[in-house]
Protein backbone atom coordinates (compact mmCIF):
# COMPACT_ATOMS: atom_id res chain seq x y z
CA UNK A 1 0.00 0.00 0.00
CA UNK A 2 1.35 3.18 -0.70
CA UNK A 3 2.19 5.81 2.16
CA UNK A 4 -0.06 8.17 3.11
CA UNK A 5 1.93 12.19 2.83
CA UNK A 6 1.15 15.14 5.04
CA UNK A 7 -0.21 16.73 1.75
CA UNK A 8 -2.37 14.56 -0.08
CA UNK A 9 -0.94 14.15 -3.84
CA UNK A 10 -4.15 15.68 -5.40
CA UNK A 11 -3.65 18.82 -3.98
CA UNK A 12 0.26 18.71 -5.39
CA UNK A 13 0.04 20.28 -8.78
CA UNK A 14 1.91 18.69 -11.82
CA UNK A 15 5.48 19.96 -13.19
CA UNK A 16 4.03 22.07 -16.29
CA UNK A 17 3.14 25.53 -17.83
CA UNK A 18 0.14 27.24 -19.48
CA UNK A 19 -0.26 30.71 -21.26
CA UNK A 20 -2.88 32.66 -19.81
CA UNK A 21 -4.10 35.67 -21.97
CA UNK A 22 -4.88 39.05 -20.81
CA UNK A 23 -5.82 42.06 -22.67
CA UNK A 24 -4.14 40.16 -26.22
CA UNK A 25 -1.13 39.53 -24.58
CA UNK A 26 0.39 36.02 -23.52
CA UNK A 27 2.27 35.35 -20.53
CA UNK A 28 3.46 32.66 -19.08
CA UNK A 29 2.64 30.94 -16.09
CA UNK A 30 4.66 27.87 -14.33
CA UNK A 31 3.53 25.74 -11.56
CA UNK A 32 6.08 26.08 -8.62
CA UNK A 33 6.10 25.45 -4.89
CA UNK A 34 6.72 26.86 -1.31
CA UNK A 35 6.90 24.87 1.78
CA UNK A 36 7.19 24.50 5.01
CA UNK A 37 6.98 21.03 7.05
CA UNK A 38 6.54 20.73 10.88
CA UNK A 39 6.43 18.44 13.97
CA UNK A 40 4.73 19.12 16.33
CA UNK A 41 4.56 17.85 20.18
CA UNK A 42 1.66 16.54 22.35
CA UNK A 43 3.88 17.47 25.44
CA UNK A 44 2.17 16.90 28.56
CA UNK A 45 -1.26 15.62 26.62
CA UNK A 46 0.79 12.30 24.77
CA UNK A 47 -0.34 10.06 27.63
CA UNK A 48 -4.24 10.90 26.26
CA UNK A 49 -3.27 10.44 22.81
CA UNK A 50 -1.46 7.45 23.21
CA UNK A 51 -4.29 5.29 24.55
CA UNK A 52 -6.26 6.14 21.93
CA UNK A 53 -3.82 5.68 19.44
CA UNK A 54 -2.12 2.18 21.03
CA UNK A 55 -4.52 0.90 23.71
CA UNK A 56 -7.94 2.36 22.59
CA UNK A 57 -8.59 3.82 25.69
CA UNK A 58 -9.85 7.14 26.40
CA UNK A 59 -8.45 8.94 29.51
CA UNK A 60 -9.69 12.38 31.61
CA UNK A 61 -7.72 14.07 34.39
CA UNK A 62 -9.43 14.25 37.75
CA UNK A 63 -8.58 16.42 40.38
CA UNK A 64 -7.06 15.13 43.39
CA UNK A 65 -9.00 17.51 45.53
CA UNK A 66 -12.44 18.22 44.41
CA UNK A 67 -12.74 14.93 41.96
CA UNK A 68 -14.11 16.59 39.23
CA UNK A 69 -13.41 14.46 35.71
CA UNK A 70 -12.24 16.73 32.90
CA UNK A 71 -12.29 14.88 29.18
CA UNK A 72 -10.13 15.19 27.41
CA UNK A 73 -8.05 16.02 29.74
CA UNK A 74 -6.82 19.13 29.07
CA UNK A 75 -5.31 20.13 32.84
CA UNK A 76 -2.47 18.93 34.72
CA UNK A 77 -3.56 21.40 37.60
CA UNK A 78 -7.25 22.04 38.77
CA UNK A 79 -7.66 25.85 38.50
CA UNK A 80 -10.68 25.78 40.93
CA UNK A 81 -8.64 24.10 43.99
CA UNK A 82 -5.56 26.11 43.89
CA UNK A 83 -4.26 24.30 41.41
CA UNK A 84 -4.13 20.93 43.14
CA UNK A 85 -3.04 18.08 40.49
CA UNK A 86 -4.67 16.56 38.39
CA UNK A 87 -4.72 12.42 37.87
CA UNK A 88 -5.05 10.59 34.27
CA UNK A 89 -8.27 7.73 35.00
CA UNK A 90 -9.98 5.99 32.36
CA UNK A 91 -13.68 6.68 31.21
CA UNK A 92 -16.43 4.77 30.10
CA UNK A 93 -16.38 5.05 25.84
CA UNK A 94 -20.58 5.58 25.87
CA UNK A 95 -22.01 9.10 26.31
CA UNK A 96 -24.52 11.32 25.99
CA UNK A 97 -24.50 14.37 23.69
CA UNK A 98 -24.43 17.69 25.40
CA UNK A 99 -26.28 19.62 22.06
CA UNK A 100 -27.27 19.09 18.91
CA UNK A 101 -24.84 18.64 16.34
CA UNK A 102 -24.77 20.66 13.38
CA UNK A 103 -23.57 18.92 10.49
CA UNK A 104 -20.93 20.33 7.71
CA UNK A 105 -22.29 19.01 4.17
CA UNK A 106 -19.50 21.49 2.37
CA UNK A 107 -16.19 21.17 3.59
CA UNK A 108 -13.27 23.15 3.13
CA UNK A 109 -10.71 20.68 0.99
CA UNK A 110 -9.18 19.80 4.50
CA UNK A 111 -11.99 17.97 5.67
CA UNK A 112 -14.04 17.33 2.56
CA UNK A 113 -12.89 13.56 2.80
CA UNK A 114 -14.76 13.34 5.93
CA UNK A 115 -17.89 14.87 5.10
CA UNK A 116 -20.94 15.07 5.42
CA UNK A 117 -19.88 14.73 9.53
CA UNK A 118 -21.95 16.27 12.52
CA UNK A 119 -19.36 17.90 15.09
CA UNK A 120 -20.98 17.90 18.70
CA UNK A 121 -19.90 17.40 22.34
CA UNK A 122 -20.09 14.37 24.68
CA UNK A 123 -20.19 14.18 27.97
CA UNK A 124 -18.70 9.86 28.53
CA UNK A 125 -19.97 8.43 31.32
CA UNK A 126 -17.51 9.09 34.55
CA UNK A 127 -17.04 12.16 32.73
CA UNK A 128 -17.70 16.07 34.12
CA UNK A 129 -17.24 18.07 31.06
CA UNK A 130 -17.79 17.66 27.45
CA UNK A 131 -15.71 16.09 24.74
CA UNK A 132 -15.98 17.89 21.05
CA UNK A 133 -16.08 15.21 18.75
CA UNK A 134 -17.28 14.31 14.78
CA UNK A 135 -20.65 12.32 14.87
CA UNK A 136 -21.79 9.41 12.05
CA UNK A 137 -24.59 7.18 11.08
CA UNK A 138 -24.75 3.83 9.82
CA UNK A 139 -28.38 4.57 8.51
CA UNK A 140 -27.37 6.41 5.17
CA UNK A 141 -27.10 9.95 4.98
CA UNK A 142 -26.53 11.83 7.69
CA UNK A 143 -29.25 14.53 8.30
CA UNK A 144 -30.67 16.61 10.81
CA UNK A 145 -32.73 14.87 13.86
CA UNK A 146 -30.54 11.46 13.40
CA UNK A 147 -28.28 12.62 16.64
CA UNK A 148 -29.72 15.68 18.82
CA UNK A 149 -28.89 16.86 22.41
CA UNK A 150 -29.32 13.70 25.08
CA UNK A 151 -28.70 11.08 21.91
CA UNK A 152 -26.61 8.08 23.36
CA UNK A 153 -23.51 7.48 21.57
CA UNK A 154 -20.61 4.81 21.26
CA UNK A 155 -16.96 5.78 20.59
CA UNK A 156 -15.42 4.41 18.04
CA UNK A 157 -11.98 4.28 16.86
CA UNK A 158 -10.43 4.33 12.98
CA UNK A 159 -9.00 1.12 12.34
CA UNK A 160 -5.39 3.14 11.44
CA UNK A 161 -4.56 5.62 14.09
CA UNK A 162 -1.84 8.23 14.42
CA UNK A 163 -2.90 9.61 18.07
CA UNK A 164 -5.34 12.44 17.12
CA UNK A 165 -8.61 13.76 18.05
CA UNK A 166 -9.71 12.44 14.25
CA UNK A 167 -8.92 8.75 15.12
CA UNK A 168 -11.97 9.03 17.15
CA UNK A 169 -15.82 9.53 16.34
CA UNK A 170 -19.23 8.57 17.59
CA UNK A 171 -22.32 6.46 16.32
CA UNK A 172 -25.45 6.29 18.16
CA UNK A 173 -25.56 3.51 20.47
CA UNK A 174 -29.39 2.89 19.08
CA UNK A 175 -27.71 1.26 16.05
CA UNK A 176 -25.46 -1.00 17.78
CA UNK A 177 -26.05 -4.38 19.47
CA UNK A 178 -25.71 -4.94 22.79
CA UNK A 179 -22.16 -6.31 22.66
CA UNK A 180 -20.98 -4.06 20.35
CA UNK A 181 -22.01 -1.09 22.80
CA UNK A 182 -20.20 -2.71 25.67
CA UNK A 183 -16.91 -3.64 23.75
CA UNK A 184 -14.21 -1.43 24.73
CA UNK A 185 -12.36 -0.24 21.72
CA UNK A 186 -14.92 -0.99 19.36
CA UNK A 187 -13.32 -0.34 15.88
CA UNK A 188 -15.00 1.13 12.62
CA UNK A 189 -14.38 -1.89 10.91
CA UNK A 190 -16.30 -4.22 13.06
CA UNK A 191 -19.69 -1.61 12.63
CA UNK A 192 -21.95 -2.90 9.75
CA UNK A 193 -21.83 0.42 7.30
CA UNK A 194 -23.35 -1.69 4.62
CA UNK A 195 -27.18 -2.24 5.61
CA UNK A 196 -28.71 1.06 6.14
CA UNK A 197 -31.96 1.58 6.64
CA UNK A 198 -34.12 2.22 3.46
CA UNK A 199 -36.98 4.34 3.22
CA UNK A 200 -40.13 2.52 2.39
CA UNK A 201 -42.10 3.89 -0.25
CA UNK A 202 -46.14 3.78 -1.01
CA UNK A 203 -47.67 1.78 -3.97
CA UNK A 204 -48.34 4.64 -6.92
CA UNK A 205 -52.27 5.36 -7.72
CA UNK A 206 -52.57 5.23 -11.58
CA UNK A 207 -52.16 9.42 -11.76
CA UNK A 208 -48.99 9.08 -9.80
CA UNK A 209 -47.78 6.20 -12.13
CA UNK A 210 -48.98 8.57 -15.47
CA UNK A 211 -47.07 11.58 -14.05
CA UNK A 212 -43.60 9.14 -13.37
CA UNK A 213 -43.27 8.01 -17.18
CA UNK A 214 -43.90 11.63 -17.84
CA UNK A 215 -41.05 12.67 -15.81
CA UNK A 216 -39.13 9.62 -16.54
CA UNK A 217 -39.37 11.00 -20.05
CA UNK A 218 -38.50 13.84 -19.56
CA UNK A 219 -35.54 12.80 -17.80
CA UNK A 220 -34.39 10.64 -20.10
CA UNK A 221 -33.99 13.53 -22.51
CA UNK A 222 -32.49 15.42 -19.90
CA UNK A 223 -29.73 13.05 -19.31
CA UNK A 224 -29.09 12.35 -22.95
CA UNK A 225 -28.74 16.26 -23.31
CA UNK A 226 -26.01 16.48 -19.87
CA UNK A 227 -24.17 13.39 -22.62
CA UNK A 228 -23.75 15.47 -24.83
CA UNK A 229 -22.94 18.61 -23.60
CA UNK A 230 -18.87 18.91 -23.04
CA UNK A 231 -19.25 21.14 -20.36
CA UNK A 232 -21.29 18.94 -18.36
CA UNK A 233 -19.45 16.06 -19.11
CA UNK A 234 -16.71 18.02 -17.24
CA UNK A 235 -18.41 17.70 -14.02
CA UNK A 236 -18.26 14.13 -13.94
CA UNK A 237 -14.79 13.54 -15.29
CA UNK A 238 -12.83 10.79 -13.89
CA UNK A 239 -15.70 9.52 -11.76
CA UNK A 240 -17.74 5.79 -11.55
CA UNK A 241 -21.36 5.41 -10.17
CA UNK A 242 -23.96 3.44 -10.53
CA UNK A 243 -26.99 4.31 -8.91
CA UNK A 244 -30.20 2.75 -8.60
CA UNK A 245 -32.84 5.16 -8.19
CA UNK A 246 -36.58 4.01 -6.64
CA UNK A 247 -39.56 6.63 -6.63
CA UNK A 248 -43.27 6.21 -5.79
CA UNK A 249 -44.15 5.05 -9.82
CA UNK A 250 -41.32 2.66 -10.26
CA UNK A 251 -37.40 2.87 -10.56
CA UNK A 252 -34.49 3.25 -12.76
CA UNK A 253 -30.28 3.35 -12.57
CA UNK A 254 -28.35 6.13 -13.82
CA UNK A 255 -24.49 5.37 -14.68
CA UNK A 256 -22.00 7.66 -14.22
CA UNK A 257 -19.05 6.41 -15.93
CA UNK A 258 -15.79 8.79 -16.55
CA UNK A 259 -17.84 11.80 -18.40
CA UNK A 260 -20.43 9.60 -19.66
CA UNK A 261 -23.96 9.68 -18.13
CA UNK A 262 -26.81 7.08 -18.78
CA UNK A 263 -30.24 5.85 -18.05
CA UNK A 264 -31.89 3.22 -17.63
CA UNK A 265 -34.90 1.11 -16.86
CA UNK A 266 -33.37 -1.37 -15.12
CA UNK A 267 -32.12 -2.69 -11.52
CA UNK A 268 -28.52 -2.89 -11.14
CA UNK A 269 -27.30 -5.87 -9.23
CA UNK A 270 -24.78 -4.15 -6.80
CA UNK A 271 -25.29 -0.30 -7.38
CA UNK A 272 -22.66 2.17 -5.60
CA UNK A 273 -25.58 3.26 -3.41
CA UNK A 274 -29.27 3.37 -3.96
CA UNK A 275 -31.36 6.62 -3.66
CA UNK A 276 -35.00 7.00 -2.68
CA UNK A 277 -36.81 9.80 -4.08
CA UNK A 278 -40.46 9.59 -3.35
CA UNK A 279 -41.48 12.14 -5.53
CA UNK A 280 -39.80 11.78 -9.28
CA UNK A 281 -40.37 15.56 -9.69
CA UNK A 282 -38.05 15.68 -6.88
CA UNK A 283 -34.90 14.75 -8.59
CA UNK A 284 -36.17 15.60 -12.01
CA UNK A 285 -35.94 19.39 -10.82
CA UNK A 286 -32.96 18.83 -9.92
CA UNK A 287 -31.34 17.70 -12.60
CA UNK A 288 -32.72 20.51 -14.82
CA UNK A 289 -31.24 22.87 -12.58
CA UNK A 290 -34.98 23.62 -10.57
CA UNK A 291 -33.08 23.35 -7.25
CA UNK A 292 -30.00 22.07 -6.08
CA UNK A 293 -30.29 18.01 -5.30
CA UNK A 294 -28.10 18.59 -2.34
CA UNK A 295 -30.76 20.65 -0.57
CA UNK A 296 -33.08 17.90 -1.69
CA UNK A 297 -31.13 15.84 0.07
CA UNK A 298 -30.41 17.51 3.09
CA UNK A 299 -34.15 18.46 3.62
CA UNK A 300 -35.17 14.59 3.67
CA UNK A 301 -36.87 15.00 0.25
CA UNK A 302 -33.86 12.17 -1.23
CA UNK A 303 -32.42 10.07 0.92
CA UNK A 304 -29.03 8.20 -0.25
CA UNK A 305 -27.91 4.83 1.38
CA UNK A 306 -24.58 5.83 1.46
CA UNK A 307 -23.09 8.78 3.82
CA UNK A 308 -20.06 9.87 1.62
CA UNK A 309 -21.86 9.69 -1.79
CA UNK A 310 -23.14 13.02 -1.09
CA UNK A 311 -19.67 14.11 -3.01
CA UNK A 312 -21.98 12.46 -5.99
CA UNK A 313 -24.88 14.11 -5.68
CA UNK A 314 -22.62 17.50 -5.90
CA UNK A 315 -21.19 16.43 -8.70
CA UNK A 316 -24.84 15.81 -10.25
CA UNK A 317 -25.80 19.32 -9.16
CA UNK A 318 -22.86 20.87 -10.41
CA UNK A 319 -23.63 18.45 -14.21
CA UNK A 320 -27.17 20.58 -13.78
CA UNK A 321 -25.56 24.04 -13.64
CA UNK A 322 -22.81 23.40 -16.25
CA UNK A 323 -25.89 22.80 -18.65
CA UNK A 324 -27.63 25.17 -18.26
CA UNK A 325 -24.56 27.74 -17.92
CA UNK A 326 -23.08 26.37 -21.30
CA UNK A 327 -26.76 27.06 -23.26
CA UNK A 328 -26.67 30.50 -21.95
CA UNK A 329 -23.70 31.36 -23.87
ZN1 LIG B 1 -10.36 20.60 41.72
Amino acid sequence: MKKKKVIDDIYIPDVGSQVETIDGKEYLITNDAMYTFFRRTKGEFSAFFLALKNEKRLLGCKCTKCGIVRVPPFLTHCPDCNFAPTEMIEVEQVGIMNSTPPITYFATSLFQHMAPYGRGRVIFKGADTAMSINLYTTTGILVPGIITKGTEVKLIFRDERIGEMTDVFCVPTAELTQEKITKNGLQESEIDWETPQEPLLPIASEEESNQYRKALDEMKDLIEDMNRNESARKAIAGWKRDIQIKTRGGQFAIRIDDGDITLTESVVSSPDFIMVCDDIHTLLDGLAYRGAITDSVINKKIWISKNMEFNTIFKLDRMARFLVRSKKV
